[in-house]
């Protein structure tokens, strides 16, 4: 059954389409009521409006508070017309049945993000916007509301087969609980921060659709991608040059390669991250992008195919070069060079990302995971420790070249799958065992992987000899040091805490190695 529309509201911030929809509507004698702004712009475009304070008896009046919170605008939209006594009601009040309403909210989220102050965000809160939106929503067997511009089209082909079906209304009503729910959740987001609660109590998740995704991690799953509108530098406010739409796995390996350059201030020198699976292939810092790049690219050549590359500073001619030598799924920047551009552009399949700077490595935020029944929030790991933090528990200390190598290998550990174990040397990873269920094992796997490195490479020795190792939390054994001591590493960076800690410090002395404890551990499941 079609149920036909003759009477509509409009109300609406954004007037995109607004006068094409208003025409439409005329055109097949549909009554139009009104808003102020929105009555304006009609009638600027010479439509017939009938001013929602002429059915109220009401001005609209504290600065657009109240519109349309009344009994013959909530009537309308919320009586049964096959109720006998809701009939009766309207009857007695003089309440004429709306059968449309089209509304879109005051731009709360737009408001913030261009960041409004406080009270300028209190006002353009939404009351009377929502109250109809859930009023029609509630009523759908009955009233069609549309709450997105993008729905216009649907609308207007409803039309024309001479009103809107039950399943319409129905996807309708969905998609306008979905919108009120999402603009509640950014006023409740916004308030949590503008009054300093890092960690609300309370917490309602807020994402817009940014990206209809082709498929999730594997063919079979459906997906998208959210935005939810927060101030962070990434893969979500990031520009896209060129290249195809990127998937759910790029997008997901762009954020955790773009989070783990950011811990490197470009102001101390270049760093690049080489990132497959969540997971960097290699890490290195230099005087500039291009040694960066190669440094990061030597820890891992072969797991680097195919990976993605993120690098602390704007991309530059030779270092968009150094890249097209190898399949490169993503580049993500704090910016690129025109020559940089031009030389991607040769690469069509390359997507380049970038942003207007780095993400904050150190700001309060948080993250959050789905399991079954339920979900878990928690702060985002912003720990970060400098030298002052460090405590030498061995006999030996460490050098300073080692000290930059175990805090370089200790801001890397932090972005590595647990157990995550990282040698480094001269500010480049050489060897990274990650997401194993044994310490030991993601020892082995560094040292083999810098093993067949260096045959690769034509090096004398693996790197792993005289290198700087960070594991991401303590280790509860000595094996783990007499495994990484087999491997020639000369440093250890670990958070300490082990009821063996004595066993492995004294293992540390034993085998010649310095050992310094963080006190904080980075696990990452
Ligand atoms: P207009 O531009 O037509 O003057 O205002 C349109 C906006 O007003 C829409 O975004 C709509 O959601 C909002 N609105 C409609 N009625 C009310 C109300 O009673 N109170 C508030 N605060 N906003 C309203």
């Amino acid at each position: 059954a079609i149920t036909p529309i003759k009477r509509a509201l409009i109300s609406v911030s954004d007037k995109t389409g607004l006068i094409e929809l208003g025409h439409d509507l005329a055109s097949r004698g549909i009554e139009i009521l009104s808003t102020g702004g929105t009555a304006k712009a009609l009638r600027d475009a010479n439509l017939t409006v009938i001013d929602v304070a002429e059915i109220t008896g009401f001005p609209e009046m504290m600065d657009g508070r109240v519109k349309t919170l009344h009994p013959a605008v909530h009537g309308g939209l919320l009586a049964l017309r096959d109720d006998p006594a809701h009939r009766a009601a309207m009857d007695e009040h003089g309440i004429g049945a709306i059968d449309l309403l089209v509304v879109n909210l005051y731009p709360f989220e737009e408001t913030v993000a261009k960041g409004a102050d406080y009270d300028d965000c209190v006002e353009n809160i939404d009351i009377g916007g929502p109250a109809m939106i859930r009023a029609a929503a509630k009523n759908h067997a009955h009233v069609a509301v549309v709450v997105d511009v993008q729905d216009y089209d649907a609308l207007r082909e409803a039309l024309d087969q001479g009103g809107t079906t039950l399943a319409l209304r129905q996807t309708l009503a969905q998609t306008a609980y979905a919108r009120t729910a999402a603009y509640d959740a950014a006023v409740s987001t916004w308030m949590a921060r503008a009054i300093g609660e890092a960690t609300p109590r309370r917490r309602a998740f807020a994402g817009t659709l940014a990206q209809g995704l082709r498929y999730g991690e594997n063919p079979h799953q459906s997906a998208a991608f959210y935005a939810t509108g927060e101030a962070r530098q990434g893969v979500a406010t990031a520009k896209q040059w060129q290249g195809k739409e990127l998937s759910y796995n790029n997008i997901n390996d762009t954020d955790a390669a773009f989070e783990l350059v950011a811990e490197f201030d470009p102001s101390e020198g270049a760093a690049c991250a080489i990132i497959k699976h969540a997971n960097p292939c290699g890490v290195a810092r230099a005087d500039n992008a291009l040694d960066a790049y190669r440094r990061a690219y030597d820890c891992d050549r072969t797991s680097a195919f195919g990976g993605i590359v993120a690098l602390n500073r704007s991309l530059d001619a030779d270092t968009a070069s150094a890249i097209t030598e190898i399949f490169t799924e993503v580049v993500i920047a704090p910016g690129a060079s025109d020559e940089a551009r031009e030389i991607f552009a040769g690469k069509k399949n390359l997507r380049l990302l970038t942003t207007d700077g780095l993400p904050d490595p150190s700001a309060a935020g948080q993250v959050f995971r789905q399991v079954s029944g339920g979900f878990l929030v928690q702060d985002r790991d912003n720990g970060r420790i400098s030298a002052a933090d460090l405590r030498v528990v061995s006999k030996r200390q460490p050098t300073d070249d080692e000290m930059a190598d175990l805090l370089f290998a200790w801001r890397v550990a932090k972005h590595v799958k647990s157990n995550a174990i990282v040698y480094a040397k001269d500010l480049a990873t050489v060897g990274i065992g990650a997401g194993q269920m044994s310490r030991v094992d993601s020892t082995r796997i560094g040292q083999r992987k810098s093993q067949d490195m260096a045959e690769a490479l034509s090096l004398p020795l693996p790197l792993t000899i005289g290198a700087a190792v960070a594991s991401d939390a303590f280790f509860p054994f000595a094996d783990g040091i007499e495994a990484l001591a087999g491997a020639g590493a000369k440093a250890v960076i670990q958070p300490g805490g082990s009821v063996k800690d004595d066993e492995v410090i004294a293992a540390a002395d034993r085998l010649g190695l310095a050992m310094v404890l963080t006190g904080q551990r980075h696990f990452r499941h």
